[in-house]
């Protein structure tokens, strides 16, 4: 079975073929940290995410390196440390622990190498040595800029003509450019901004240096899959190519790219003017963050997705029946097992996530209507294995459906469930519905279960 990826550059499905099947290599554009991530910073993390585990269990853990940067020199850093009168690392620091435990929250995995703009300014200046003696960059005032007529497939990843470019760049060009397309490798620094020495004059990096930079030195060229957002397309990542292949004399960049769809919040764009910006911290202290998982999976990664309140609570009733499921088949005894066929040939089309949740549902109608004891040990098997390749079905069914209560509350709810037993065993009813009353009046949903047991959650 052939993994089939999406090339944003051959505009076409292609068999995925990593370069070395001993080193895959995947990288993903990471967040520039001075707040907190939205909610659509976070689809391409969950995106990749899945692609990295489905490239784990078919080269191996250890054989698959994902790298996904942090931005932590940019000019709306420098713009919060200098509001808040603190040093740039203690932004940086500070948003990129509260991103790496918000991705955690969504099921992301950590990954492989998390390499930090500033730890790279030296292989950023030895790039950008290397173009300037190539042709393909040159000095002027203080800056260094890349010049996009050096190179004749500048424009093909986002399928863009030169001349579209320069019709489309802003009237007011810096005086420096040879050409308006061009772009700035180095720069002076601003006051306040942070300055490291180089052959050009003190100054500091463009954004776009960055991660060619950072992709040679940790990765090696060409990698085997580039990733981000669509909007990355261009500029973005026409850059990456044009610096990494002229740096490398016309070597390949990038074997694939990989570009998720845009995410709008209740079919409008999301933006800080319409106020209706979701910041991803705030929503997994409302939401589980499988839900929300769930609900940026649900739709196939290169379609737009409209995040709306159904959304979420759609994908909380999915999971809810999931784990209802599970919950029931809680003493099913499972050994490891593969995912089914059908269910990889989903995952593998392309990353087609709906396709794929949808046959999860299929492999807990098979756990709950399997008639043996063998029969119902490998439908929960297949169950398991097939969600955790997309990162649900982690948690424990009963922690899920108790999620909500404190350690108190489950204590009561527990005493309270045990005299409710005894009592119905006693046959005292009117004691029985009495306890059934105090249970609804704590938020509580008893759920009886075949022989006297019961098990219950948290109501809506
Ligand atoms: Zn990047």
């Amino acid at each position: 079975m052939t993994l089939v990826l999406h090339d944003t550059y051959a505009r076409a499905k292609r068999p995925f073929e990593p370069r070395d099947p001993s080193r895959v290599s995947l990288y993903v554009c990471g967040p520039t940290v001075y707040n907190y991530a939205h909610i659509g910073n976070a689809r391409p993390v969950v995106v990749f995410d899945v692609l990295f585990r489905v490239l784990r269990r078919l080269y191996g853990a250890d054989q698959v390196v994902y790298a996904r940067n942090i931005t932590d020199v940019d000019d709306k850093i420098s713009l919060a440390a200098i509001e808040q009168g603190l040093p740039i690392s203690a932004i940086t620091d500070r948003f990129a622990a509260i991103y790496r435990d918000d991705m955690a929250a969504l099921g992301a995995l950590p990954p492989t190498l998390e390499p930090r703009a500033t730890a790279h300014i030296g292989a950023m200046l030895d790039m950008i040595g290397r173009l300037v003696e190539a042709g393909c960059a040159y000095p002027a005032e203080g800056h260094v800029l890349f010049d996009t007529t050096a190179f004749a497939d500048y424009g093909r990843l986002s399928g863009r003509s030169l001349e579209d470019m320069i019709a489309g760049a802003r009237v007011e060009v810096a005086p420096y450019k040879k050409n308006p397309a061009d772009f700035v490798l180095w720069k002076p620094s601003k006051p306040g901004e942070p300055v490291w020495e180089g052959p050009w004059g003190p100054g500091r990096p463009g954004w776009h240096i960055e991660c060619s930079a950072m992709i040679e030195q940790n990765l090696g060229l060409p990698i085997d899959i580039h990733g981000g957002g669509h909007d990355l397309t261009f500029p973005h990542h026409e850059n990456e190519i044009a610096q990494g292949r002229c740096a490398s004399h016309g070597g390949e960049y990038a074997r694939y790219w990989m570009h998720n769809g845009f995410l709008t919040m209740d079919s409008e764009k999301m933006s800080k003017s319409l106020g209706n910006v979701k910041l991803v911290h705030d929503l997994v202290a409302e939401v589980p963050g499988e839900a929300i998982r769930w609900a940026l999976l649900s739709a196939h990664y290169r379609a737009p997705l409209d995040w709306t309140g159904d959304l979420i609570e759609q994908s909380k009733k999915s999971l809810d029946r999931l784990y209802g499921v599970l919950r029931r088949a809680k003493g099913v005894a499972v050994q490891p097992a593969e995912p089914p066929a059908a269910f990889l040939e989903a995952l593998h089309d392309d990353l087609n996530t709906p396709r794929a949740a949808a046959e999860l549902f299929g492999l807990a109608k098979a756990l709950e209507t399997a008639e043996s004891g063998g029969a119902r040990r490998a439908a929960k098997a297949e169950l398991l294995a097939a969600a955790h390749l997309l990162g649900f079905l982690e948690a424990d069914p009963d922690a899920w459906f108790e999620a909500g209560a404190d350690e108190g509350l489950k204590a009561k709810v527990a005493a309270l469930i045990a005299a409710r037993a005894e009592a119905r065993a006693a046959k005292d009813w009117p004691e029985a519905d009495r306890i059934r009353a105090e249970l609804t009046a704590l938020g509580v949903e008893v759920l009886d279960g075949p022989g006297g047991t019961a098990t219950w959650r948290m109501k809506e």
